[in-house]
């Protein structure tokens, strides 16, 4: 079930590839997201949204979300607040699992919601300082500072480093994420 975080390019680029979904399915992919959120992807997605429905576009039923924790298929879904510079982005805790990525600053009041996490994901970009994203030391005093059994790091850019060299720095508790991972949680 797609929850957008937001509206940024590299976040939204695949949302046309519902369409194979929609073929398997025959449902309408409900979409999650903040208004804004949601009216940005009416904007970059607009031929999915017009009246008449030309055969084989993404069919995609948006749902939109506030920062008010909702339930999906049973499963609740409590939304984290944080910061991208200035743009407000949704993390999302499920159960004993939280996902934040695009935040370089956290809440006091979201850090009350990730009590009791043990599984974290966390965004970190780079060894160097950014405007709007967690380096690696910022991700990994993060990482500390919530105390969950395990913390994949997301969102790396190639300036990080090798995943080779990197990992041996992490603590044990820290580990880099990587394409086709997969958790059981
Ligand atoms: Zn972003
Ligand atoms: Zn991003």
């Amino acid at each position: 079930m797609p929850y957008f975080t937001h509206a940024h390019k590299d976040h939204i680029a695949g949302l046309d590839d519902v369409r194979a979904y929609n073929y398997l399915q025959h449902i309408d992919m409900p979409v999650y997201g903040t208004s804004n959120v949601l009216e940005q992807l009416k904007v970059e997605f607009y031929y999915a949204f017009e009246k008449f429905k030309y055969p084989g576009i993404p069919q995609i039923q948006l749902v939109e979300m506030t920062d008010t924790p909702f339930v999906v298929q049973g499963i609740p879904v409590t939304p984290l607040p944080v910061l991208h510079y200035k743009l407000p982005v949704m993390g999302f805790r499920i159960n004993d699992f939280s996902y934040i990525t695009d935040a370089n600053h956290i809440p006091d009041s979201t850090y009350e919601l990730l009590k009791g996490t043990k599984v974290m994901v966390i965004n970190a970009l780079q060894r160097e300082k950014h405007l709007s994203h967690f380096n690696l030391a910022e991700a990994l005093d993060v990482a500390h500072k919530i105390g969950a059994e395990q913390t994949y790091l997301i969102h790396i850019s190639h300036k990080l480093g090798m995943h080779k060299v990197i990992e041996k720095e992490l603590p044990k508790s820290v580990a880099l994420a990587y394409d086709g991972l997969s958790i059981e949680l």
